[in-house]
């Protein structure tokens, strides 16, 4: 790999005064372009407080060969996930298995049985969208070139790509603006190494083509939204865009707003909210237990799928993205009956590390010997989103014994740890305070595609642009809200 990597070639050393120049321009730029966060609730802050969205200084490196084939491998992971989408047998066996041992998997599974129930297996609607982002870490040892391996692709409220378009601005504002300077690294700075990235246009895109198809102009885009949304100006960029590219119109409501002002013509299948009808159904809420804080945040999403407005996700695609099936695909049979495709299903191999089971299958047991003998490798998951779910290393056996109960072990599944490169450095801006570090980035990639469950014909296919989040190396987790991480751009080598 270039030595640029090396903390000792970038980034570029500031003095205390360019340091603190630069902090104030980006924190500046940041909020006349909204690079923003709402203002963490435990400050009292009213909701018009905003700050600028945590940010590294410079951008951090990435290969160029490996950035490339992230974002070339997108549409084919996209026809990935909607053919599982698309299977419900195969979902079925999946969520059997996890139906006693975690609930909320188990109540969103009721739910797809039950709305499958009612509509006799034909959905109101036909069309699916998927907004998916596939998440990657750069992989080092000592003996093999660096490789990309995936962490986790998201199927549901895939965040970030609003904000993450002006992240790269805003660190190409600060280099055309020479805050940079001109010491050794500073060279690797340049136009065609700083990418533009179309990720929030992406995404409206996205939403604007299934607006398309559902075909009426004047319908909006409905956007489900936790209530006080820190990260509600991410969001707001898809809607400015969608209105601006697509003259589509959307509004935002929570669980418990749908549950109350919804309403699903019982012959037509036609939603409205507010008396507005809704084309589109956005999920950037219902990914985590504690969105559905009452039996009728329940009965709204049920409502919403029931429904012939498009949704993006729909109950099967949610589950699609549930960590059980990244674990199932890892096994050649299972992944072949996807892609049939020989050389396509090693491109997608080539980015997986191993993921195992923790129930009574052989995979199973020789996942609880690992755990005993190199627990150090491995990062253990629940069937959650939205980070902070994980138990790292030497952490997992005593944390599987403290379940007691052996069979909820099979809620989990057990994957390899990528070893990104420990030896880059950058700064974090958090608050308008500058800390430097050891710094690892993860790279997200955006995809679009709107299909066909009924016939499985894929109407857009694309990739959306990306994201790259960046946290300290002694951080386990990355959440840029949850105080971990921040926003980053590419710098590619
Ligand atoms: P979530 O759904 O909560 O985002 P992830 O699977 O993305 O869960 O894990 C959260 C974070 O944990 C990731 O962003 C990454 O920093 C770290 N992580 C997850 N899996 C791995 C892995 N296999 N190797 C190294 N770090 C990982
Ligand atoms: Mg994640």
């Amino acid at each position: 790999m270039s030595t640029i990597l090396n903390a000792a070639t970038y980034p570029p050393t500031l003095t205390e005064e360019e340091t603190a120049n630069l902090a104030v321009a980006l924190r500046d730029w940041s909020l006349s372009h909204g690079l923003i966060i709402r203002a963490p609730a435990d400050t009292n802050a009213a909701d018009e407080a905003s700050v600028h969205v945590p940010l590294t200084l410079h951008p951090s490196p990435f290969p160029k060969n490996l950035f490339d084939q992230a974002l070339g491998l997108q549409t084919v992971f996209n026809e990935l996930y909607a053919k599982v989408a698309d299977d419900s047998e195969f979902l079925t066996k999946i969520t059997t298995e996890l139906a006693d041992v975690d609930d909320f998997m188990s109540d969103l599974w009721k739910l797809y049985l039950e709305v499958d129930e009612i509509t006799g297996g034909v959905p109101a609607q036909a069309l699916t969208l998927g907004l998916f982002r596939s998440d990657y870490l750069l992989h080092t040892t000592s003996t093999a070139e660096p490789s990309i391996r995936q962490v986790e692709l998201n199927t549901i409220s895939a965040s970030f790509g609003g904000l993450s378009s002006r992240a790269a601005d805003c660190h190409r504002f600060l280099r055309k603006s020479g805050l940079y300077g001109t010491a050794a690294g500073s060279e690797f700075l340049k136009d065609e190494t700083m990418p533009v990235n179309p990720s929030a246009r992406g995404l409206a895109k996205g939403l604007g083509v299934a607006h398309n198809a559902y075909g009426v102009k004047d319908f909006i885009v409905l956007f489900v939204v936790q209530p006080r949304e820190r990260n509600a100006f991410d969001q707001r960029w898809l809607e400015y865009y969608l209105l601006e590219d697509f003259g589509v119109l959307s509004v935002r409501a929570s669980l418990e707003d749908i549950a109350e002002f919804g309403e699903l013509d019982s012959i037509t299948k036609e939603l409205k909210y507010k008396g507005r009808h809704v084309a589109v159904v956005y999920y950037r809420a219902g990914y985590t237990p504690a969105d559905y804080t009452s039996p009728a945040t329940w009965g709204a999403r049920k409502k919403m799928e029931l429904s012939k407005a498009i949704k993006c996700p729909s109950l099967a695609t949610h589950f699609a993205g549930a960590k059980k099936v990244q674990q199932v695909l890892i096994d050649e049979l299972v992944l072949a009956k996807f892609v049939p495709n020989a050389d396509v299903r090693d491109q997608l191999k080539n980015t997986f590390v191993d993921i195992l089971p923790l129930d009574d299958s052989e995979l199973g047991k020789k996942a609880r010997e690992l755990i005993e003998t190199c627990p150090e490798k491995y990062v253990l998951k629940p069937q959650r989103e939205g980070g902070g779910n994980n138990v790292y290393r030497e952490k997992i056996p005593g944390y599987l014994k403290a379940l007691n109960d052996e069979t909820l072990w099979r809620g989990y599944i057990l994957m390899e740890l990528i070893e990104p490169p420990q030896d880059v450095r950058n700064a974090i801006i958090r608050a308008g305070k500058v800390t430097e570090g050891n710094v690892i980035s993860e790279l997200g990639v955006f995809g679009c595609v709107l299909w066909d469950s009924k016939t499985h014909e894929i109407k857009q296919n694309f990739e959306a642009g990306w994201l790259l989040r960046t946290k300290f190396a002694d951080s386990e987790e990355g959440g840029v809200a949850a105080g971990f991480g921040s926003i980053d751009s590419v710098l590619l080598i």
